[in-house]
């Protein structure tokens, strides 16, 4: 069976992980959270104290890096692992959420991602969610989505998910915290979360989570089926 790569951009908060994940095993294929190495890339340079002004020292950061993902088949979790320490729950944090949309638009930070990521993709057989996945990382990708969501609906998402995780915090923050990253993210110079074309647009403010992995998955099972 032909293989096939996707790609699910959109706003934050709006399921895209989540949904990307169920897709993935379901499909038997590989997923991958672009946000996540963003998050990795910022919870080193917080706790090495990189200036994101400075060019050299960023360089020199992004040269000592090494990210993973695995797969624990017992907790059926992936973890992101930065230079091999597990760093799944730290990155999930709002500290590493306040400062991470300023990482993510430094030019060679994007560079270095997009570079691996491509790599994981070449294969195919990659479910990859993010912002900047259908229009940089993989423009040929055979599936692309773009996921939105009504504001509040996502905001409480994500204070049920942080709160799951022990971190209490007032649903005023969260939403301060999605329009500030949307708007950064949006404007941003270096491969700003747009729409392309050829996506296929989804709105999962009134969605249950089943609908949304059904949809993408019938949509992929269609994709596949023509490549035959
Ligand atoms: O997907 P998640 O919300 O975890 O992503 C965190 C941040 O990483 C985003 O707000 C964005 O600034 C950045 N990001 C990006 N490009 C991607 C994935 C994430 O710029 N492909």
């Amino acid at each position: 069976m032909q293989r096939i790569n996707i790609a699910i951009d959109g706003y934050s908060g709006c399921g895209k992980s989540s949904t990307a994940k169920v897709v993935a095993a379901r499909l038997g294929y590989t997923f991958i959270d672009s946000g996540a190495m963003y998050r990795a890339v910022t919870h080193y340079f917080q706790t090495h104290n990189i200036r994101l002004d400075d060019v050299g020292e960023v360089e020199k950061a992004l040269g000592d890096i090494e990210i993973d993902f695995v797969f624990k088949s017992q907790s059926k979790q992936y973890e992101t692992l930065l230079n091999k320490q597990n760093v799944e729950q730290v990155i999930r944090s709002m500290k590493i959420s306040e400062d991470v949309s300023q990482v993510a638009a430094i030019k060679e930070v994007r560079a270095a991602m997009v570079r691996k990521q491509q790599k994981m993709g070449e294969e195919k057989g990659v479910v990859m969610d993010g912002r900047d996945i259908g229009s940089v990382v993989f423009p040929n990708a055979e599936l692309k989505i773009f996921m939105k969501a009504d504001s509040k609906v996502r905001a409480k998402r994500r204070q049920e998910e942080l709160k799951a995780k022990g971190e209490e915090v007032p649903l005023v923050d969260i939403v301060r915290n999605f329009e500030d990253r949307d708007l950064r993210d949006t404007t941003r110079k270096e491969s700003p979360l747009v729409q392309v074309a050829d996506a296929v647009v989804m709105d999962t403010s009134n969605m249950a989570f089943e609908e949304q992995v059904q949809k993408v998955l019938n949509l992929a099972i269609g994709k596949i089926n023509q490549k035959h």
